[in-house]
């Protein structure tokens, strides 16, 4: 199964795509984490990106979709995938298309997560995560166990620092403007789940994971295979 995971920033894509990869034993791949990557690689593309980024705007649909292309196209046939965080515009949608078409992968079903803005401020103000394997934390809601550190690797986490309010309420605008006409875009082209983000953690999970099996056996009893 390959889907598309949508949603503003702190609406739990991150948190979710960790355990549904787990559960489907899919491929996660995120567009934040490897944009990151390829900034401390301090390549040119990377150097590029840093502005937008600091100012909580949308890195250009030419880098994004290239870098991405490349990630997709390293990714074996045979696995699921959850893209998580793109495509973020229109274009970039049209271009993963093109590229999916071509590979003859293509898409399962687009997930989206929301919750008001309100909430995702708080989520995002409260969010730690860990720089060498990407999960993350919120100090009320999904604390370490070990204060400060990744309970899987045991490295120190960090805040982000984009993740300060007023570059959140940039990326909130962002997501509006730019990402939000995506899902009218796949609308009359792919199946859409929507999810409310606003339960807790587990119960998303049990939201998205139960919608996504639905999906996957419809799937599977058509195609006859599980990717
Ligand atoms: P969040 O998980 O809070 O939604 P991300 O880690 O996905 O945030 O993204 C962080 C930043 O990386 C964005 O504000 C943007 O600058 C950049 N970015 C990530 N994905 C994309 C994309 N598909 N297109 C353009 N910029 C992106
Ligand atoms: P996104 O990838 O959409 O930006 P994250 O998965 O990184 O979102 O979650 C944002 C913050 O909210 C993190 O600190 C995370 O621990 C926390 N979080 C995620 N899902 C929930 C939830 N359902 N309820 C409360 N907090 C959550």
């Amino acid at each position: 199964m390959r889907i598309v995971l949508m949603g503003p920033p702190g609406a739990g894509k991150g948190t979710q795509a960790k355990r549904l990869a787990e559960t489907f034993g899919m491929v996660h791949l995120s567009s934040g984490d490897i944009l990151r990557a390829e900034r401390s690689s301090g390549s040119e593309p990377g150097r590029k990106m840093k502005s937008y980024m600091d100012a909580g705007e949308l890195v250009p649909d030419e880098i994004v979709v290239a870098i991405m292309a490349e990630a997709i196209s390293a990714q074996p046939a045979e696995k699921g995938l959850i893209l998580d965080g793109f495509p973020r515009t229109v274009p970039q949608a049209e271009a993963l298309d093109v590229q999916l078409s071509a590979l003859a992968r293509p898409l399962d079903a687009v997930l989206v997560i929301d919750a008001p803005d309100e909430l995702l401020v708080e989520r995002v103000a409260g969010r730690w995560s860990c720089p060498q394997c990407g999960r993350v934390y919120h100090s009320r809601y999904l604390a370490p166990v070990r204060a400060g550190h990744c309970d899987t690797c045991g490295a120190e986490l960090i805040q982000r620092p984009d993740d300060a309010e007023a570059v959140v309420r940039e990326r909130l605008d962002a997501y509006h403007r730019q990402t939000a006409p995506v899902i009218e875009y796949y609308r009359s082209r792919r199946p859409i789940i929507q999810a409310d983000g606003s339960a807790g953690p587990d119960e998303v999970t049990r939201l998205v994971t139960e919608a996504l099996a639905a999906r996957g056996a419809a799937w599977q009893g058509k195609h006859g295979r599980g990717d």
